[in-house]
């Protein structure tokens, strides 16, 4: 945890039902102890909704889980424990209003379960990996890419995370974001590591940045970011 110690913000996106998997039985208490911050996909509070998305037991898995950093103070403003959820559309279509989401999310979350949680991210389904191939085995790509493009949001390219924010590989290797890293698009079309830059300083104000279709995701609707919505 040499971030941690050196006063970094670390934040781990996280799959809430790795928390039963063997061998992960202390992975919520090390989180505790670092202080890490906990950003975990939950992407309905409905049984049914999250069952059609993940998989049979994945909904129950994920609300014990929730409980759990619940328990060890995750959740709650006054310990400084940071769980955030992130919700992504169970189809071809853009995620709801952010703000309003999060309400009915906090609302359920409580009623149901006396669950809390910080914040609720709205994340664009990307149309690269497995959410491609499903566009193509339903006949939807097309239409998906229309959607986004016609929802196409000027005031989001701004603030788009690819301008501030860059994607490191396990083995050093350089991105403008993660899809990008997913899809092996090396920064700026110029493939570089960490070994070849002195710092980050070292990217100037004109840095290209790797676009290509799969962008429209991020500029549609409200934005899309890893924080969320961006407008
Ligand atoms: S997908 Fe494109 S627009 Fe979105 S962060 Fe990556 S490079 Fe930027």
């Amino acid at each position: 945890m040499a971030a941690r110690e050196a006063s970094k913000e670390v934040i781990v996106r996280c799959n809430i039902t790795v928390l039963f998997e063997p061998g992960q039985e202390d992975t919520a208490h090390f989180f505790e102890v670092h202080n890490v911050n906990v950003v975990a996909s939950l992407p309905c509070y409905s049984k049914k909704n999250v069952e059609q998305q993940r998989g049979r037991g994945v909904f129950d898995k994920s609300i014990e889980g929730l409980k759990i950093l619940n328990q060890l103070g995750y959740g709650n403003p006054e310990t400084g424990l940071v769980l955030d959820l992130v919700y992504n559309p169970g189809g071809a279509f853009l995620p709801p209003n952010q703000d309003k989401l999060k309400q009915d999310y906090k609302k359920e979350l409580k009623e149901l379960f006396n669950i809390e949680f910080n914040n609720l991210f709205t994340i664009t389904n990307m149309p690269i990996k497995r959410f491609l191939d499903d566009l193509l085995r339903q006949g939807k790509f097309e239409s998906y890419m229309e959607l986004l493009v016609n929802n196409f949001n000027v005031q989001s390219v701004d603030e788009v995370m690819c301008r501030t924010l860059i994607s490191v590989s396990h083995d050093g290797e350089l991105f403008d974001c993660d899809f990008n890293q997913m899809l092996n698009l090396p920064l700026g079309n110029k493939k570089r590591t960490i070994w070849d830059i002195e710092s980050l300083d070292s990217f100037s104000e004109g840095e290209k940045i790797k676009t290509a279709n799969h962008c429209y995701a991020c500029t549609a609707g409200a934005g899309s970011s890893c924080g969320g919505a961006l407008k």
